[in-house]
């Protein structure tokens, strides 16, 4: 042995051949500081073996490398730029030792070779891959770009416009593609991966293969004739301005890190990277991605728990109510592999919950996503129903119809009746209390919310909410059915609102007031959507949840917090509700909504929107808007956090990002908050404070400002 660390070693086998094999104790293979050290030590090991000819690089694991440990590196990130800089180019020197070892390398690649298990293998002489591989560039979804070389060796490998186009979309790519665009040099099947890699590596040894030509081009400048480079650059350029968007700086700093770097050797390229690399490690982007993988692993990591200590697992499920709703859970939970028994009462919503579900498998379909046979499969899995006679035997029911108190009630208590004693009942409202609706339960322990969001299989988050007489079994059950669902649930306690709909009506009220004040909303909604990031402004989605629902909701909320969420005096959202002006649903809201002569969808300010707010017109500024909107939300989730409607601040981001689409970019409300700086935050709330409560900020809030703590640690 040349070398043995705990992430990596280095064996002489015969023939002079090296194994250079990443197996790390106890952890799936990744690029930390420990990996560093070994990585580091082994190469020399190698540098000073003379019998040393040729290296193959393997992992013990069946996944070569999954990329860089983030966790351990958002600390680093911290340092100035002109100390990261340095620290980066530490790293990637280690890569370039690599690649200038005396002999032939080459890769041999299992499973997943991601970011730095990417650039691991470009910087060997060739990589060959077995079927499971999966390789790429993620790094731009974490607001970065590759660090240890990427930038700098794939485009010298397979030209600079494939190289921008695998680095800024960060897709990963089975081992065909890369086979065709030149990524790989060849692929087998997994028993004979490293036979395989063995006897490429033979030939290069025995100089059949000229290892030392395919090397050189990855120490030089880019290929690229003046010309060429121009129609390349701006081509990709134009992309990335288009999909990217400048609230996404990794792709653009990328390119023209690429760019700059062109002319250039190793060398000087890889001070291009390095400084790129340090300049975006620095963006409120890159924290705020960062900051939505980890909370997104908090999520998971529950949900993966949960299903470990669930003693109940859902194999069959029921939904109550074929409508927009139940017919989405009834597609989800089928397409998900659980069986559904689809109960109505009504054979026309059966129905409609069947073609529904058949025409989202028929786009699916129509995109070569899925075949005729799992088309057929996930039909079979719902079976529509009058009767509760096929309900008897189900794990869990959801129950999803019509929003009314007394209706749900009466529907529960009847289920309960019609299934065994230890099915599980859940609701799937938006409004109504679970320790309300749990009254009407015998079993209040096996009971609670699972509420689902519109549409069901395109949106990902899924509320679990803990009743006051939940136990954690039917919790764990239900967050477990969840993802087994596909989805990411996130459990929450009952509230007025639970905590999607409570953290959002202040931010509609802040629209409200500020509308009443004169902002057009058409201005408000242009600005949350261009400068703040949303998918949708407030008065646009307003329309698409609808008038009446919002209305409706409106009203729980001040019921629920009335000093601080009461009507107000000509709410807007009211005014178009008595005016019968539902949103999209009847295509009439603060838009009006038709179809071109092209028949295209077309959406248009309403003037009978603007008669029935009739106030005088007055123009804000953009950071006034943002704040009047952003300032109730944020406080709101500050207090779902301090009552402990919701548990981490991890999980309170993940929630809006999955059930609002709360941009990604700012990392979710509370990322949003630390980014501004909670005192920052807080002088612009009292700014505002006069304006009611929900621009007050909490005495906990100011406390940690005070302390200087965080709501991440
Ligand atoms: P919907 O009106 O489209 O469907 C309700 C269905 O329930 C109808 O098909 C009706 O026939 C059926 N129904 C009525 N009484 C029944 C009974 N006794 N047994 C079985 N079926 C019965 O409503 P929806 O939009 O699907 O909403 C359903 C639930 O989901 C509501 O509680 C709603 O608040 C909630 N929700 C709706 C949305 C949304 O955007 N639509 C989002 C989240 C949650």
């Amino acid at each position: 042995m040349l070398f043995q660390g705990k992430s990596l070693s280095a064996e002489l086998l015969e023939n002079g051949i090296v194994e250079f094999k990443f197996d790390a104790e106890g952890s799936v293979n990744k690029f930390d500081q420990a990996t560093f050290q070994d990585y580091k030590a082994a190469i020399s090991a190698i540098n000073q073996c003379k019998e040393a000819k040729g290296v193959l690089v393997t992992s013990g694991k069946s996944n070569f490398i999954v990329g860089a440990d983030i966790t351990e590196f958002i600390e680093t990130f911290k340092l100035p730029e002109e100390k990261l800089i340095p620290w980066i180019k530490d790293g990637s020197d280690v890569f370039d030792a690599f690649e200038d070892l005396n002999m032939p390398t080459i890769a041999a690649i299992n499973g997943f070779a991601l970011g730095g298990g990417c650039e691991m293998t470009l910087a060997c002489d060739y990589r060959i891959a077995d079927t499971t591989c999966s390789i790429g560039l993620p790094e731009v979804k974490l607001g970065l770009m590759p660090g240890f070389g990427g930038t700098v060796r794939l485009p010298r490998l397979i030209g600079a416009d494939n190289a921008v186009e695998w680095m800024s979309t960060g897709r990963a790519h089975k081992p065909e593609q890369a086979l065709a665009v030149g990524v790989l040099d060849a692929v087998v099947a997994p028993e004979n991966l490293r036979e395989a890699a063995l006897n490429m590596l033979n030939d290069a040894i025995a100089n059949k293969l000229d290892w030392r030509s395919k090397r050189q081009p990855k120490l030089e400048a880019l290929k690229l004739s003046p010309v060429e480079s121009v129609m390349t650059f701006s081509t990709c350029k134009g992309m990335i301005a288009a999909n990217a968007g400048k609230h996404y700086p990794a792709p653009m700093v990328m390119v023209n890190t690429i760019e700059t770097a062109a002319g250039l050797d190793r060398a000087g390229a890889m001070a291009c990277e390095n400084k790129g690399f340090a300049k975006l490690a620095k963006t409120d982007a890159a924290t705020a991605q960062i900051g939505l993988f980890l909370a997104d692993q908090v999520v998971k990591g529950k949900a993966k728990k949960a299903g470990k200590q669930a003693t109940k697992v859902v194999n069959k499920a029921a939904v109550l109510g074929a409508g927009i709703m139940g017919g989405g859970i009834a597609y989800q939970s089928a397409y998900k592999g659980t069986p559904i028994i689809m109960k109505d009462i009504n054979d026309a919503a059966l129905d409609l919950g069947l073609t529904t579900a058949a025409g989202i498998l028929t786009k699916l379909a129509d995109r070569g996503r899925i075949t005729a046979k799992k088309m057929a499969g996930v039909l079979n899995n719902i079976t529509p129903t009058l009767s509760y006679d096929s309900v008897k035997d189900v794990d869990i029911v959801v129950e999803a119809v019509v929003e009314n108190p007394k209706i749900k009630a009466s529907v529960l208590a009847e289920v309960e009746n019609n299934v065994s004693e230890d099915t599980i009942l859940t609701s799937n409202t938006s409004t109504i209390s679970i320790d309300l609706l749990a009254q009407s339960i015998k079993r209040k322990d096996k009971f609670c919310g699972m509420h689902f969001f519109n549409p069901v299989h395109k949106m990902p988050l899924v509320e679990v909410i803990r009743g006051k007489d939940t136990s954690d079994e039917t919790i764990a059950a239900v967050v477990a059915y969840a993802a087994k669902m596909g989805k990411s649930p996130i459990v929450v306690n009952d509230c007025p609102g639970f905590y999607i709909n409570r953290v959002l009506f202040p931010y509609f009220a802040g629209f409200s007031q500020l509308v009443l004040e004169g902002a057009d909303f058409t201005a408000v909604d242009k600005v949350m959507e261009k400068q703040f990031g949303w998918p949708m402004g407030p008065a646009y989605l307003l329309d698409v949840v609808g008038i009446d629902t919002a209305d409706h909701c409106t009203g729980v909320m001040s019921d629920g917090f009335p000093t601080r969420m009461g009507k107000l005096e000509n709410d807007p959202v009211s005014a178009l509700y008595n005016a019968k002006r539902f949103g999209q649903k009847n295509g009439t809201g603060f838009y009006d909504y038709g179809k071109d002569k092209r028949g295209k969808p077309t959406k248009l300010a309403a003037q009978a929107a603007y008669d029935l707010i009739s106030v005088e017109h007055k123009a804000f500024e953009s950071e006034e808007i943002i704040a009047r909107l952003m300032i109730p939300m944020v406080n709101e989730v500050v207090r779902c956090l301090e009552e402990g409607v919701v548990d981490t601040a991890a999980e309170a981001d993940m929630g809006l990002i999955y059930g609002l689409g709360f941009p990604p970019f700012r990392g979710g409300p509370i990322r949003y908050l630390e980014t501004l700086g909670l005192d920052k935050f807080i002088a612009m709330a009292d700014k505002y404070a006069h304006l009611g409560e929900i621009y007050q900020v909490t005495d906990g809030l100011r406390e940690m400002a005070k302390s200087g703590k965080s709501y991440f640690t």
